[in-house]
C-alpha cells in the first residue's frame, strides 16, 4: 500500500461509523454489571471500615511500631499521609461506581428507547473515570508498598508544581502555607534532570508501565502476565479517549439511526449493548486490580506501620475483603455441569436448570444447545446424560439430583434423609480413587 491507499482507507473508515452490531447478550450483561457493580461497592464499604481502623490506630502510639513515634523518622509523617491517600482512593472508586451502574430499562418502550442511546459524553465519562481510577490506584499502591520519604516527596511535588502553574489565588491561599511554598521552591530550583534523583526526591519507576511491572513483581504475581498486559492496555485505551483521539471520537459521536432490538425486559439499541460490554469489561478489570494489587499493597504498608497484633487484625480484614472480591467475581461467566436423565434433551418438556446464582433457566424444546447458558450470570451449562432413573448423584460437593429423576428435590427431603445422603457423599469422598 502507498500513502494514498492508506489515506483512502482512513477517509472511508473514519469519516462514517458503520452500523454497530450487538455481539453479546444484553440481558446477561445488565445482570452481570449490576452484580459486579454491587460487589465493588461492597469492597469499598469494607475499605471505608479499614480506613477508619488504620486512621484510629495511627493516632495511638501504643498501636504503631517504635520507629513511627519519633518525628526524626520519615515513617512518623506517614501517620498523617496514609489516611488521606485511602480517602482519595475511596472517592475515586465511588466516582467509578457511579459511572458503571447498570442501565435502568424497566420504563423503556419503543417510544422512548432513544433514552438508552450512548454517545460521546457517556463514553468519555466512563473511560475517563476508569483512567483516573487505574492511574491513582497504581500510583498509590506503589507509594503504599514502599512508604519512602523521597518517593512520596517526588510524587507530591510534581503534582504541586503542575497545580501551581494555573491555580487561582483564592484556591492557592486555601492550600499553600509557607512551609509547602518553601518545599516547592526548593524542588523547582533543582535542575530538571535532578528531579527524579536529588537529596530530597527520588523516582525509580517513572512511567505507569514501570510502576505496574514493579508492583506485579513485588507482590510475586509471576503467573499473571496476561493481567499485567490488561492493565497496561487499559491505560493506552483510556488515553485514546481521555485525550480525544480520532478513533474514539468518531466511534462515539455518530448520529446515525440505529435498529431497535428487543429481549424479555424491554427494547434496546445496539449502542447500549456495546456500551454495556465495555462497562462490564472495565468493572471486571477494576475489581481484579482492587483485589489482587491494591489490597495486598495496603497490607504491605500495614506490616511496616503497626505492632504485630494490630497489623494482624487489619491484615485479616483486608484479606477477607480480597477473597470476597475474587470469589464472587468468579461466579460470573463460569461453567457449570448438570446431570440429566437420558431422553429429556430433545423431548417436548421444558427443562428447568437452576444455576448457582439461583436463577432458574427454562430451557424450551427443541433444546437448542447454543441457548444453554444462564441469563442471570452468563455461565455456560454442560449437560451429562445418565441413563435410567438414577435419583441423586453423590459428588464431593454433596448430593445432586439428576434432572428429570422421579425423586424429590434435595431441599424437600426431611433433615434426616438429607443427612443420610450427605453421609453417603462423605464416605464416597473417602474412598481411594482408582
Ligand atoms: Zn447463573
Amino acid at each position: 500500500m502507498n500513502e494514498i491507499d492508506i489515506l483512502k482507507s482512513i477517509s472511508e473508515n473514519l469519516s462514517e461509523r458503520k452500523s454497530c452490531a450487538a455481539l453479546n447478550n444484553y440481558e446477561v450483561l445488565c445482570n452481570n454489571i449490576e452484580y459486579v457493580n454491587n460487589l465493588l461497592s461492597l469492597g469499598v464499604d469494607h475499605l471505608r471500615e479499614i480506613q477508619n481502623q488504620i486512621s484510629s490506630s495511627l493516632k495511638r502510639d501504643e498501636d504503631v511500631l517504635e520507629i513511627l513515634r519519633s518525628d526524626t523518622q520519615p515513617l512518623f509523617y506517614f501517620r498523617n499521609i496514609i489516611p488521606q491517600i485511602l480517602l482519595n482512593n475511596i472517592n475515586i472508586l465511588d466516582k467509578f461506581i457511579a459511572y458503571t451502574l447498570p442501565d435502568d430499562r424497566h420504563h423503556i418502550t419503543i417510544d422512548n428507547v432513544g433514552e438508552l442511546r450512548k454517545d460521546f459524553m457517556d463514553y468519555n465519562n466512563l473511560v475517563t473515570s476508569s483512567r483516573q481510577l487505574i492511574d491513582s490506584l497504581v500510583v498509590d499502591s506503589y507509594q503504599l508498598t514502599l512508604l519512602d520519604a523521597k518517593l512520596t516527596n517526588y510524587q507530591v511535588l510534581v503534582s504541586l508544581n503542575s497545580f501551581n502553574k494555573y491555580v487561582t489565588p483564592s484556591i492557592r491561599q486555601g492550600l499553600f502555607n509557607t512551609d509547602i511554598e518553601t518545599s516547592l521552591n526548593t524542588f523547582e530550583s533543582l535542575p530538571y534532570n535532578q528531579w527524579t534523583n536529588s537529596a530530597i526526591t527520588r523516582c525509580d519507576h517513572k512511567t505507569f508501565a514501570n510502576k505496574v511491572d514493579f508492583l506485579f513483581s513485588n507482590l510475586g504475581l509471576t503467573t499473571e502476565d496476561d493481567f499485567k498486559d490488561e492493565i497496561k492496555n487499559l491505560f493506552k485505551f483510556s488515553s485514546e479517549f481521555t485525550h480525544i483521539g480520532y478513533v474514539s471520537t468518531l466511534f462515539t459521536s455518530s448520529n446515525k439511526g440505529e435498529v431497535i432490538f428487543t429481549d424479555s425486559v424491554s427494547p434496546y439499541l445496539p449502542s447500549t449493548e456495546n456500551f454495556s460490554e465495555l462497562k462490564y469489561k472495565l468493572l471486571e478489570t477494576m475489581v481484579n486490580f482492587f483485589a489482587k494489587i491494591y489490597l495486598p499493597s495496603l497490607t504491605k504498608s500495614v506490616e511496616k506501620l503497626f505492632q504485630p497484633r494490630i497489623a494482624g487484625l487489619i491484615s485479616t480484614h483486608i484479606s477477607i475483603n480480597q477473597s470476597l472480591m475474587v470469589n464472587n467475581l468468579k461466579t460470573r461467566n463460569n461453567e457449570y455441569y448438570f446431570f440429566i436423565m437420558q431422553g429429556m434433551i430433545g423431548s417436548d418438556q421444558i427443562i428447568d436448570l437452576t444455576c448457582m446464582c439461583e436463577v432458574t433457566n427454562n430451557w424450551q424444546p427443541p433444546h437448542n444447545l447454543a441457548q444453554i447458558y444462564c441469563k442471570g450470570c452468563g455461565s455456560k451449562f454442560k449437560l451429562l446424560e445418565i441413563s435410567g432413573d438414577p435419583g441423586y448423584i453423590l459428588t464431593d460437593n454433596g448430593p445432586v439430583k439428576v434432572i428429570g429423576s422421579s425423586v424429590p428435590e434435595f431441599s424437600d427431603l426431611s433433615p434426616q434423609e438429607q443427612q443420610k445422603l450427605i453421609d453417603q457423599c462423605k464416605s464416597v469422598a473417602k474412598q481411594p480413587s482408582i
